[in-house]
């Protein structure tokens, strides 16, 4: 489609307008791309716990009304001047991380994750919550065919985050990997973890994880409401790594005491909360702490490629709009074990 292509009608948005003020549905004109963006038709949206930064409004700097919504996949249905990239109207990305400014000193030395002008889908400008949507083209990576669309969005959110924190985390086959929370995001670290070669232990609460972990490939599922997980991980060595998925800085802080030497904490769960972790246990055996923020869409089309060979999947649940809406507004569903997805 040409950049002149002409909006067809309007489309329905799922906006919030004022923070904590809910949903609305509102219709607006389907827009154009303007030069250097695509537009994208959306298929379907993951419903995530950063959407409830938007409703929240507890991130700083969002401008309302704003259409939240990361965990994207759809059609390229135009592009604007100057694209050369996405052309044609089958094209099928996922929108992830929302965009770079080239210019700024880490993008100038190749370090786009790092961005200072880093945009952020569905935060920085309207997101998947809506019909159409548009998008700079260096946040979109292609979907191999074999991955359904649903399964796509939040493999663009907690899978690329949990793949590519686990792959640069100097890990090896057969080191012990321990991934905390079987939640939205561990689910997908627990099945990276078992497919990288780790020795995977799934740090969850309550015996009745265990079974769901076993079937995420873990070896051995760690009940931290029974016994002290991090006693637990020094039986058996110590963890090379462990991936901090739930954002409960406490419990984070508990896990250093089970790191090896050379060991790293990975935190990946979002908390404004501080961790309470000793200068001395980190200098004794030489262990770190680390934050791990996603990647590019690269690194989503790594992770897409990843998954096409190695079957790992999210659990999802598809929800009417409305009802996926009410999870989206609510605090009390932000941690639920699945992903779901929103057809529109
Ligand atoms: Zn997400
Ligand atoms: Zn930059």
């Amino acid at each position: 489609m040409s950049a002149t292509a002409v909006a067809v009608g309007t489309m329905k948005v799922a906006q919030i307008s004022k923070p904590g003020g809910g949903f609305q549905i509102v219709e607006r004109e389907i827009p154009e791309p303007g030069a250097g963006q695509v537009r994208v038709k959306v298929n379907v949206c993951g419903v995530c716990h950063r959407d409830a930064l938007v409703v929240e409004g507890s991130w700083p700097g969002i401008s309302y009304p704003r259409a939240p919504g990361h965990e994207i996949a759809g059609v390229v249905d135009a592009v604007g001047a100057g694209v050369s990239e996405w052309k044609k109207v089958s094209e099928s990305p996922s929108v992830g991380t929302g965009g770079n400014d080239f210019t700024c000193p880490e993008c100038r030395r190749g370090d786009f994750m790092n961005c200072r002008n880093q945009k952020v889908t569905g935060i920085s400008y309207d997101g998947g919550y809506q019909e159409h949507m548009l998008a700079p083209p260096e946040a979109l990576a292609a979907i191999p065919d074999s991955i359904r669309d649903v399964d796509a969005g939040p493999l663009m959110c907690t899978g690329i985050t949990t793949f590519n924190s686990l792959r640069h985390s100097g890990a090896l086959p057969g080191d012990l990997v321990a991934v905390q929370g079987i939640g939205g995001v561990g689910h997908l670290g627990v099945q990276f973890a078992n497919k990288f070669g780790y020795r995977t232990a799934a740090i969850g609460r309550g015996s009745e994880n265990a079974a769901l972990a076993e079937k995420l490939g873990a070896n051995l599922y760690i009940d931290s409401e029974s016994v002290n997980a991090a006693e637990e991980l020094q039986k058996l060595g110590g963890a090379r790594v462990i991936l901090a998925t739930a954002p409960n800085s406490k419990t984070m802080t508990e896990l250093v005491g089970g790191l090896s030497s050379n060991g790293k904490l990975i935190v990946i769960g979002i908390s404004f909360d501080p961790l309470g972790v000793a200068p001395v246990q980190l200098i004794s055996g030489r262990k770190a702490l680390q934050g791990w923020a996603s990647g590019t869409a690269a690194d989503g089309e790594d992770t897409l490629r990843f998954c096409e060979l190695s079957g790992v999947r999210p659990m999802t649940e598809t929800f009417p709009l409305a009802d996926a809406l009410q999870k989206a507004g609510s605090k009390k569903n932000r941690w639920s074990p699945t992903k779901f997805g929103i057809s529109l």
